[in-house]
């Protein structure tokens, strides 16, 4: 890691201050959570149930649920890392807005940080389809491991229970990804982190970041697909990086 890099950065958050964050999977890969798409990764052996099978055929709900409460139990335990820490510590002490993420493991939340907009949703809840109720998906989890059954949704007990986040198919909501964007142009400084910036709408986020006026970090192990587009690049692991920010901030 580049000392010269990371005082940059330092300098630059000291002096910003509407700070957005922006992260992906590779935000949560410290805290034991798998970066499913990523070579070798989960998706290469599991085939994702698309949004579409979902709604019209019952064996495709069965193994969603399959798929979501073996997942669940994996990330049940999982821990914020520093990473998470540190943003959420900036958020009270520092110039941080808050956070987009693509994430729907809910670390940022269970490290603190208040102002956090989930652009795939959330596994930690269950929502129905039909009448829009929503609970922890614990309990849905652990009856679909007992009962093997899809479990119902208790409010209108006719609509189909999901997850709580956007599956492969699924458009994203509107409102949220108003959100995000309207946050977005706030930024003076857009800090990218763990996402390789390929898939909509990761892709035009820092586009529409920079042309708000705002600076562009990434801060990720691989390249991404904006790299030569952004006024920082750092190639290394997230927590280590924010916590040597961290260090040379106080
Ligand atoms: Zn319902």
């Amino acid at each position: 890691m580049s000392s010269t890099n990371i005082e940059t950065l330092a300098e630059t958050i000291q002096t910003a201050r509407h700070i957005v964050a922006f992260t992906g999977a590779g935000m949560s890969t410290d805290s034991g959570i798998p970066d499913f798409r990523s070579p070798g990764g989960k998706w290469t052996q599991v085939k994702p149930v698309m949004f579409q099978d979902f709604i019209s055929d019952h064996e495709s709900r069965y193994e969603y649920w399959r798929q979501k409460s073996e997942g669940f139990e994996e990330f049940g335990t999982a821990e914020p890392n520093a990473g998470h820490r540190m943003l959420a510590t900036w958020e009270k002490e520092r110039g941080l807005s808050g956070i987009v993420t693509q994430n729907i493991d809910g670390l940022h939340q269970a490290a603190g940080s208040k102002s956090v907009i989930e652009i795939h949703g959330t596994a930690r809840e269950v929502q129905c389809l039909r009448c829009g109720f929503r609970d922890k998906a614990d309990d849905y989890c652990k009856y679909f491991l007992r009962e093997q059954k899809v479990p119902a949704c208790p409010a209108c007990n006719a609509g189909l229970l999901k997850h709580a986040t956007i599956s492969f198919g699924q458009p994203l909501e509107a409102s949220v990804l108003k959100a995000a964007t309207a946050l977005v142009r706030t930024a003076d400084l857009m800090l990218v982190m763990g996402t390789s910036l390929v898939v909509e709408p990761a892709a035009s986020l820092p586009v529409t970041a920079k042309q708000y006026g705002a600076k562009l970090v990434i801060v990720n192990r691989d390249a991404t697909q904006h790299d030569s587009f952004a006024d920082l690049v750092i190639r290394d692991n997230i927590a280590k990086t924010l916590t040597a920010i961290e260090a040379m901030l106080s």
